[in-house]
């Protein structure tokens, strides 16, 4: 990343007044050594074992950019969440990993997903959400300069890591930029994602995201 750039904290949107006494805004803690990666996230409860996993070799921005969310309220209280983790996990551990939230242009979503309202969770509606949610956070990579991009999405065993990683090298090739191409869900990368989410007391949904979803 250029040094004009390296933030490891940037709150944005609606949220940043909120919280912005307690965010940290300079580079200070950042292990120059270590690569950067912007980190798409679906939710705090996912990103918790991804975010364990990877902060001994990356410097970990989140990207929390989730249009699909379509019920506001939902909306907000899983940005809340994946907020509340990154601060007591960086409390818990002096890590520096930071915060940037994406628009929420749920329209964007609604507008892609028409005509497949009625596909089944892992059908081309969820291909789509991928590439979208892919999309957005490889361009904000690039232009951030970041090293990598990568989501949390693989850690969860509804999601199929194959789909996921072709969406994801193929933009990494198209923006020319890395995707970081794991599957977080091995070595109980998501039995652990639960165990973490208990101990540090998340709200954890019990539906993906969109209204179709909940249905
Ligand atoms: S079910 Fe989940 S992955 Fe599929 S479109 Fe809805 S929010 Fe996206």
């Amino acid at each position: 990343m250029a040094e004009d750039k390296k933030l490891n904290t940037i709150w944005t949107g609606d949220f940043q007044e909120a919280i912005l006494e307690n965010c940290i805004l300079s580079e200070v803690g950042l292990d120059s050594n270590k690569k950067s990666v912007l980190l798409h996230s679906c939710c705090g409860p996912c990103s918790t074992s991804v975010i364990e996993r990877l902060s001994d070799d990356f410097n970990i921005t989140v990207y929390f950019y989730n249009p699909n969310i379509t019920d506001e309220r939902e909306y907000r209280l899983r940005r809340d969440t994946q907020v509340e983790f990154i601060e007591k996990f960086n409390m818990a551990t002096g890590k520096k990993v930071g915060f940037i939230e994406g628009p929420y242009d749920k329209m964007t979503f609604l507008d892609r997903s028409s005509g497949m309202e009625g596909e089944p969770e892992g059908g081309l509606r969820c291909t789509g959400c991928f590439e979208l949610r892919l999309r957005k956070t490889g361009e904000e990579a690039k232009s951030l300069e970041f090293d990598y991009f990568a989501t949390t999405l693989t850690v969860s065993p509804h999601k199929n890591y194959k789909i996921i990683s072709a969406i994801g090298n193929n933009l990494g090739a198209e923006l020319e930029i890395d995707y970081l191409d794991m599957d977080f869900k091995k070595k109980d990368g998501f039995k652990r994602s639960i165990e973490l989410s208990k101990k540090y007391g998340l709200y954890r949904q019990n539906f993906c995201g969109c209204l179709f979803s909940e249905r």
